[in-house]
């Protein structure tokens, strides 16, 4: 990652992968007040395409306004800048990473009269937990880590210093040998995964928690309610036990970089048979469908880099 050839979009020009570089004493890496994107490009029918740009873009800016920043760049220009980097890099597929940071100006916890940056990145990614996972199915873990609450450092907003509380969790996930973390929240419901939504099946019902529950509001989160329209699935939205999970009959993770990720175990509890379930695929498949441009319903949802 650190020494390659390719672009990164920074504050408004095109800049050496190698050159991409800000001052130690950049603020948002002493407090972590930043936000960030995480979006894909799909080589879809008909040529590359960015999937949900608008939308991505639309939470950068939300999460900017949350945090109380400016961002130096109309949504316009921001959405122009990330097919310009996957021009750029010449790339068929992969993963952006906008990310808005304050400047270094000035240290001491209050980042007023400080500069906003912006840059993006891209770069190639395949099945972020792992194409095995994809078919058979991850091994999921209840985290000891309790997810943010809704008053602390604001859910809605996809923020740099959330990430610490996935990362923690996800660590001690992966180091007791499962695939990734799934937290609750302060009342102990259901939130998310480390960096991904949870869906459950029952009785062939589709649930996921709803956003009190702390979770991020997931782009691939609400492209999964617009499929189980289509599939004629009904889709609730509610507060989720534990126990509930582990009497599912399927349950499955969405995200950007997860895409449509099945849960075969919590916490050494096989979910259903435990492996992908038959609702999960079918779901799965209609994501895959959309995401490449094999359905026309969703063509707008493709940005064409
Ligand atoms: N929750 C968390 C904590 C995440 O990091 C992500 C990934 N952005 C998601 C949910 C899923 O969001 P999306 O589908 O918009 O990528």
């Amino acid at each position: 990652m650190d020494d390659r050839d390719g672009k990164i979009w920074m504050d408004g020009q095109m800049v050496e992968w190698r050159d991409a570089k800000i001052h130690v004493l950049t603020h948002t890496l002493h407090y972590g007040c930043g936000a960030f994107e995480g979006v894909r490009a799909y080589d879809a029918v008909g040529g590359t395409a960015i999937f949900r740009l608008r939308e991505h873009t639309e939470r950068l800016f939300n999460s900017a306004k949350i945090l109380r920043m400016k961002i130096p760049f109309s949504q316009q220009e921001v959405m122009d800048a990330q097919c310009a980097v996957v021009r750029e890099n010449q790339l068929k597929s992969g993963y952006l990473r906008p990310l808005i940071w304050i400047g270094s100006e000035k240290l001491g916890v209050s980042p007023k009269g400080n500069t906003v940056h912006l840059m993006v990145a891209a770069w190639p990614w395949g099945a972020y937990l792992g194409e095995e996972g994809m078919k058979r199915g991850i091994r999921v873990k209840t985290s000891s880590y309790t997810r943010h609450h809704v008053n602390i450092t604001m859910t809605q907003a996809k923020t740099v210093s959330n990430y610490t509380n996935s990362i923690l969790a996800n660590m001690e996930a992966t180091d007791d040998g499962y695939d990734e973390a799934l937290l609750l929240d302060a009342s102990g419901f259901v939130s998310e995964g480390a960096g991904e939504n949870l869906f459950i099946i029952k009785n062939g019902v589709v649930y996921t928690p709803d956003l009190s529950a702390g979770a991020l509001n997931g782009i691939t989160r609400n492209t999964i309610f617009a499929i189980c329209q289509d599939l004629g699935l009904k889709l609730v939205e509610k507060r989720i036990t534990r126990d509930e999970v582990y009497i599912a009959d399927e349950a499955f993770f969405t995200g950007t970089a997860a895409e449509v990720t099945p849960i075969r175990e919590l916490d050494r509890i096989e979910l259903g048979a435990g492996m992908r379930g038959p609702i999960t695929e079918k779901i799965q498949t209609a994501f895959f469908d959309i995401v490449n441009g094999r359905n026309a319903k969703y063509a707008e949802w493709l940005t064409r880099v």
